[in-house]
């Protein structure tokens, strides 16, 4: 379904509009909310429209190619609802209370994935065009070896935290005029880890873990667009008590190029010719992010035509056998100055044209002149 009907928005609706639809039909949708048995599939499709909407170069992609076209730029990581944006999306209207994260672990020796990560990075131009590979340095938790990342020293013998019996928190009761209030909090001996600070590794100070950097080189692939977003699986955070590693996620940010404009999968130039190659017709050599190519002109071509050499755009991602366009809009210059042999011509053509006497231009040069 066409994500503008989703959100019931106009196809030009503002990006103030946008959210404020969103909003609205996020908070009707909302599983907690609404517990109609498709809620929280159309939750999931309110949440996947404005994601794209809200995204001035998803929106554009959107717009001219559809949802596929969306896939082929590489956006399809970013629409998979499992990832973390749901939490980034819902944050800020339901005062993060999503229902997914309640504080604390219900035991805190229990097997925790690791954090997710994410690194920027930027490339040139060209170099999203065609992909590249690039090596990136990163900062994450790796398991500490020494305790087998179980945050205990080996020799330790009260290991476990004797504040809350390794449970992680305590209860509170506070006397009140109404009553006696009994409220859990994280422990403040241990800090939830349920384990004896006495006991703690030395290595890792009791996480478990240890911050290292890293270098890896990753393969970005050809066509990819500004703010996709790639997984490098694994390479987040170290998990705690045997859990998986996160994953780290890279957002790509491409530079602006001072030649070629990109929509999409294709390239937009301008080209300025002159009158006489304009009437007359011409091949020009031109500048592609292949190499060059020659644009036809054709004969009679008038100012803001469009020349379309085919398959001279950027290759799609994820396709090795297509290539976008690359379209040349024609700008044609009238001559303001013109050599004593030109405006002979020009005005041999006038006459041609206007059957009237060079008497005309006299008339036109004192009257323009004063
Ligand atoms: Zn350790
Ligand atoms: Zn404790």
């Amino acid at each position: 379904m066409d994500y503008y009907e989703i959100l019931g928005v106009d196809k030009n609706a503002s990006k103030d509009e946008i959210k404020k639809a969103f909003r609205q039909m996020a908070r009707k949708y909302h599983p907690d909310v609404n517990k109609a048995p498709d809620a929280a599939d159309k939750f999931k499709e309110i949440g996947k429209a404005y994601e794209t909407l809200s995204d001035d170069s998803k929106r554009e992609v959107y717009d001219r190619y559809g949802e596929q076209g969306l896939q082929n730029a590489g956006y399809t990581s970013s629409f998979d609802m499992g990832d973390i944006d749901l939490s980034e999306i819902f944050s800020s209207f339901f005062g993060g209370g999503f229902g997914f994260s309640s504080g604390y672990e219900a035991n805190p020796n229990a097997p925790q994935r690791g954090e997710d990560l994410r690194l920027d990075i930027e490339i040139d131009f060209l170099q999203a065009c065609f992909g590249t590979e690039k090596e990136i340095k990163i900062r994450h938790l790796e398991p500490c070896e020494t305790c087998n990342s179980t945050g205990v020293d080996k020799d330790a013998k009260d290991t476990v935290c004797p504040t809350c019996g390794g449970v992680g928190r305590v209860q509170k009761s506070t006397r009140t005029m109404l009553g006696s209030f009994t409220s859990v909090t994280t422990c403040p001996t241990c800090r939830g880890t349920g384990k004896n600070p006495k006991a703690y590794c030395k290595a890792c100070k009791g996480v478990g873990a240890i911050e290292k950097e890293k270098k890896i080189t990753i393969k970005i692939p050809h066509g990819i667009d500004h703010g996709s977003k790639m997984r490098v699986a694994h390479e987040g955070n170290a998990g705690r008590n045997g859990g998986r590693p996160g994953d780290l996620y890279v957002v790509v940010h491409v530079k602006k190029s001072k030649e070629f404009i990109r929509k999409a999968f294709d390239i937009y130039t301008e080209l300025t010719i002159t009158t006489p190659q304009a009437v007359i017709g011409d091949n020009i050599e031109i500048k592609t992010i292949h190499g060059k190519a020659t644009v036809r002109i054709p004969m009679g071509s008038q100012n803001g035509d469009v020349i379309t050499l085919k398959g001279e755009g950027i290759p799609y991602f994820g396709s090795d056998n297509h290539k976008g366009n690359h379209y040349v809009t024609l700008k044609v210059e009238v001559p303001k100055k013109l050599t004593a042999e030109e405006e002979r011509l020009y005005r041999q053509l006038f006459n041609l044209t206007h059957k009237r006497d060079n008497g005309i231009f006299e008339r036109i040069k004192t009257t323009t002149s004063k």
